[in-house]
């Protein structure tokens, strides 16, 4: 694993750890000489991320669209800072440049980035691990929202579980490694005797 892309909030969030966790990822990709790929802001978690991956010596490869970096909040010191034309550009390329994908805690853009690679895992459009770095279970909702998914047989269960999750940045790095593709369709199969469960 090479790169690692990371999706997270260009907020800090209302508690402390989550600037602390996010600095802690940060050291923690360059400890590993994993190039962390990201939205190449300077502002939130985003900006506390990539600031200490290159303290602690790391690569550091940001994507932003134009109009954002016009708003003068482009990260002025990566190794590397991409400007391309627009959101889909963005991901697009984070996508193809990255190994895995992990995302810290933030708002919808992460939760946008999120479930896009997780539709291109699902689609087997690609097959990389995904994972959630449960900072102070920020992510617990969501995961339940996941499993309400499977029961309601709208998402695989497959698919469900190979979504990688830990609340340490080691362990989840560890996991991620070890991570085996599922080799399964995206459709489920309409089960006619469980209709009517409620
Ligand atoms: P959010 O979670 O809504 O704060 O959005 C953060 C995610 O969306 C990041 O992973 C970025 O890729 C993208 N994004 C949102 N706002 C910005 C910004 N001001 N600068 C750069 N990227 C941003």
């Amino acid at each position: 694993m090479k790169s690692i892309c990371v999706f997270c909030g260009s907020s800090m969030g209302r508690n402390q750890v989550y600037k602390t966790e996010a600095a802690a990822f940060g050291n923690l990709l360059a400890e590993n000489k994993i190039t962390l790929v990201y939205g190449g802001g300077k502002v939130g978690l985003m900006g506390v991320l990539a600031d200490s991956a290159l303290a602690s010596g790391g690569k550091v490869i940001g994507i932003i669209p134009r109009s954002i970096a016009d708003l003068e909040i482009a990260h002025d010191h990566l190794t590397e800072l991409h400007i391309v034309e627009g959101m889909q550009e963005r991901k697009a390329m984070m996508m193809e440049i990255s190994d895995a994908f992990v995302a810290l805690p933030g708002g919808l853009g992460t939760l946008d980035e999120l479930a896009e690679v997780l539709t291109y895992n699902q689609l087997r459009i690609f097959d990389k691990p995904v994972g959630l770095l449960n900072v102070n279970g920020y992510f617990d909702h969501l995961l339940k929202f996941f499993d309400h998914g499977v029961l309601e047989r709208f998402v695989r269960e497959e698919h469900r579980n190979n979504i990688v999750v830990s609340e340490n940045g080691t362990e989840l790095l560890e996991k991620l490694r070890d991570y085996e593709p599922v080799h399964i369709g995206k459709w489920i199969e309409e089960i006619k005797e469980e209709s009517s469960v409620k």
